[in-house]
């Protein structure tokens, strides 16, 4: 099921960080929540109601040197094209401004539905100006303060009451979603080009879910596939879709609703910070991941060389050394009967259940082997342990007192469960709970 996108929009300092802060809620670390860096985080996941939806922050994607009301209006843009609903936001303290009416005017011809929030109305007393945001056009604004959190509840009522029909966008259980992700030039569209004209079975192409996202149906080896698009693989030419925090967005989006994401690295040029910050927020996602390094045509490409480069890769992304590695040239051709194997393993680990009992042998072998460990004088008691869920496979410890897992030995027993079950390809999450 695909989530819906709620884009918040308006002048600088009405306060979209915050409320996407407060929409965003604890998933925001304290450590994030420094000035300036908060800004980085532009996508999140939200939660009103039943509805969990995603949620940007267009003000965070600051477009170059250009004047403020081109900045605006290319945020207005983006999140026209992104968002299913957009929540129109302006300072309940200042009124509606020159540069809030021009917006209003883009935002009027979308025909996306528009939710207006007037925000620092930080007391009851203010709410007597609210009928004066009638006039944006947009019907009933809604008082709120970001600070004071107040408001929020109407204001998300209307907005998910424009969600689009969920049910309509279900995903086919049968196929593997797969997305290319990486730096600008590693070779993204190169890859799916190659995957296509080596195939020359492509099904179609179907709709996808924004207004111009294309995805790519493909079928391989006796498996349905679909791509699904990327920033960098269709460039319309628009000038915010050549900043980093724009691609990072449309990366995120194809992740979300990915199975399995390539994480793609150019052989040339070697690893770089970018691609560390990319490669993560796969792994946060919780997706399967393949490790694509690309352009393997460029450097002398014999085992020796393989081995090495994996190594250089284990070393710079230790968290993800459950990725398999694949080395291809999209350009020749060459190894790139290797990927598609290696996607549908990682698909595979992701989905797969473990039967409790199987699970529980090996759990039981590992305690026998390294005791839990002791706080206080208290030992750690591990009752049983369950699979709760697949994409990414989730186990359940159930202890005495989770207080006592040590996260060493919460990583001892993922170890083991990947030493006994494989899992290439797939993160997996373990938690304790208590049970007495
Ligand atoms: P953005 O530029 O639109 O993202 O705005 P920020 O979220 O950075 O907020 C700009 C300023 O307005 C900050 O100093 C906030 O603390 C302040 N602010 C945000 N929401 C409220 C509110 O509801 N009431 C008041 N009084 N101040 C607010
Ligand atoms: P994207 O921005 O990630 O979509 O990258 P592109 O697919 O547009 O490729 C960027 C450049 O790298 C183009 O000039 C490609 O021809 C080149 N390229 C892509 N794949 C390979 C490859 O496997 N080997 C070599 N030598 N060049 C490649």
């Amino acid at each position: 099921m695909r989530k819906s996108v709620v884009a918040i929009v308006g002048r600088p300092n009405v306060g979209k960080s915050t409320i996407f802060n407060r929409l965003v809620g604890e998933r925001i670390s304290i450590v994030e929540d420094i000035p300036g860096v908060t800004r980085d985080r532009i996508y999140a996941n939200a939660e009103w109601l039943n509805h969990t939806f995603n949620i940007i922050d267009t003000g965070g994607i600051e477009i170059g040197d250009e004047p403020l009301l081109v900045q605006m209006r290319q945020q207005a843009e983006i999140a026209i094209d992104e968002a299913d609903v957009i929540v129109f936001l302006l300072n309940g303290k200042e009124g509606i401004t020159a540069a809030d009416d021009e917006v209003a005017k883009l935002l009027f011809k979308s025909n996306k539905p528009i939710v207006v929030g007037v925000n620092k109305m930080d007391n009851p007393q203010m709410h007597e100006t609210i009928y004066e945001y009638y006039s944006l056009g947009f019907g009933q604004p809604f008082p709120i303060s970001g600070t004071h959190g107040l408001g929020l509840g109407d204001l998300l009522d209307e907005v998910v009451g424009h969600f689009p029909n969920e049910a309509e966008e279900e995903k086919d259980e049968d196929t593997i979603y797969f997305s290319l992700i990486g730096r600008p030039n590693v070779g993204k569209s190169s890859l799916v080009n190659a995957l296509l004209n080596e195939d020359r079975v492509i099904v179609s192409e179907i709709e996808g879910t924004t207004r111009d996202a294309i995805d790519t149906k493909l079928h391989r080896d006796d498996q349905d596939f679909v791509i699904i698009d990327t920033a960098g693989m269709r460039k319309r030419g628009k000038v915010y879709e050549s900043t980093e925090k724009y691609s990072v967005l449309r990366a995120l989006r194809a992740i979300e609703r990915s199975d399995v994401v390539l994480v793609l690295i150019d052989a040339e040029t070697g690893i770089r910070e970018q691609d560390k910050r990319i490669a993560g927020y796969a792994h946060d996602a919780g997706r399967a991941i393949v490790i694509v390094v690309n352009k393997w045509d460029t450097v002398e490409s014999n085992e020796k060389a393989m081995k090495e480069f994996e190594k250089n890769i284990r070393a710079h992304f230790q968290y993800l050394d459950y990725a398999p590695v694949v080395f291809l040239s999209a350009k020749t051709k060459k190894r790139m009967h290797t990927l598609i194997p290696a996607i549908k393993v990682a698909s595979e680990s992701h989905t797969k259940r473990i039967p409790t009992n199987v699970l529980n042998d090996v759990i039981m072998d590992a305690i026998a082997m390294n005791p839990t460990p002791t706080l206080k004088g208290k030992r750690l008691k591990v009752l049983y342990a369950t699979q709760v869920a697949v994409q990414p496979p989730s186990f359940v410890v159930f202890v005495n007192d989770p207080e006592l897992m040590h996260f060493s030995y919460e990583r001892f027993l993922e170890n083991k469960i990947r030493d006994a079950f494989g899992f290439v390809g797939t993160p997996i999450k373990l938690f304790a709970r208590r049970r007495q």
